[in-house]
């Protein structure tokens, strides 16, 4: 009888948790296919493979021809750290993104690397002294320790590395970018660099891109005869966010 009993409470209970898991299931919304893509695809990392992948030679003969010091030049979020799972976190929460969260988040120093990445950057720091590498991302200046410390958790940072934050709001991509070239300002203890490459994941890591009209014109008629890309442009994909969800505005 007592053993009868207990059988049939281990059954209740059974069915309680199932419909319990069942009704999470349902509340639980799907996450966005642009993060899934980024997550779950093979797709996605192979593209990012690819990319290194096919640019490590391009980059090289480039180099071995330089005769000043160069460098190459990489945007940090979506082209070296993923940041998939601060999207996941925020979508969880039915939430985008907010300056408070993204700091918390960059502060985690928990980013894993973008796939093909560390790879392309231990074959660069082979080709000898002439060599540099720059981190060029719009993460504002308060969060550059944190991600430095996260670039060296993931082991593609090196102390003689540059990084560029971003001072101000006025403190453009373009600027960072002359500012490496002419070897002035923030850039001056490496002196003058020759920007062989440029590795990113939204138009402005590559050059100025301001408004839908110029987007439009640029994605229409020069695009398919600007011969940077793949030769000293490389663009990683990222589904999730960017410059083109606000019209480049
Ligand atoms: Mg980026």
């Amino acid at each position: 009888m007592r053993s009868n009993m207990l059988t049939k409470s281990v059954v209740v209970l059974f069915s309680l948790l199932l419909s319990m898991a069942a009704c999470r299931a349902q509340d639980a919304k799907p996450l966005p296919l642009s993060i899934q893509y980024v997550t779950k695809s093979v797709e996605y990392a192979a593209l990012c493979e690819q990319v290194y992948g096919l640019a490590w030679p391009v980059v090289k003969q480039k180099a071995l021809a330089q005769t000043e010091n160069w460098v190459v030049v990489l945007d940090v979020d979506e082209t070296v750290l993923d940041n998939a799972q601060y999207a996941v976190e925020r979508a969880q929460i039915d939430s985008g993104f907010t300056r408070q969260s993204w700091s918390a988040w960059v502060r985690r120093e928990k980013a894993p690397l973008i796939p093909g990445v560390k790879a392309f950057l231990d074959s660069l720091r082979t080709l000898g002294p002439l060599a540099h590498v720059a981190f060029l991302t719009n993460r504002r200046f308060e969060n550059e320790e944190p991600t430095v410390a996260n670039l060296r958790k993931v082991d593609v940072w090196h102390d003689d590395d540059i990084i560029l934050t971003r001072k101000s709001r006025d403190d453009t991509k373009a600027d960072r970018r002359r500012c490496l070239e002419e070897g002035t300002g923030r850039c001056e203890a490496k002196g003058p660099l020759s920007l062989i490459a440029l590795f990113g994941d939204n138009i402005r890591d590559f050059m100025p891109m301001q408004g839908i009209e110029n987007a439009r014109n640029y994605r229409q008629n020069e695009l398919p005869r600007d011969a940077r890309w793949g030769t000293k442009f490389f663009m990683l994909p990222n589904p999730t966010y960017g410059s083109w969800e606000q019209d480049y505005q």
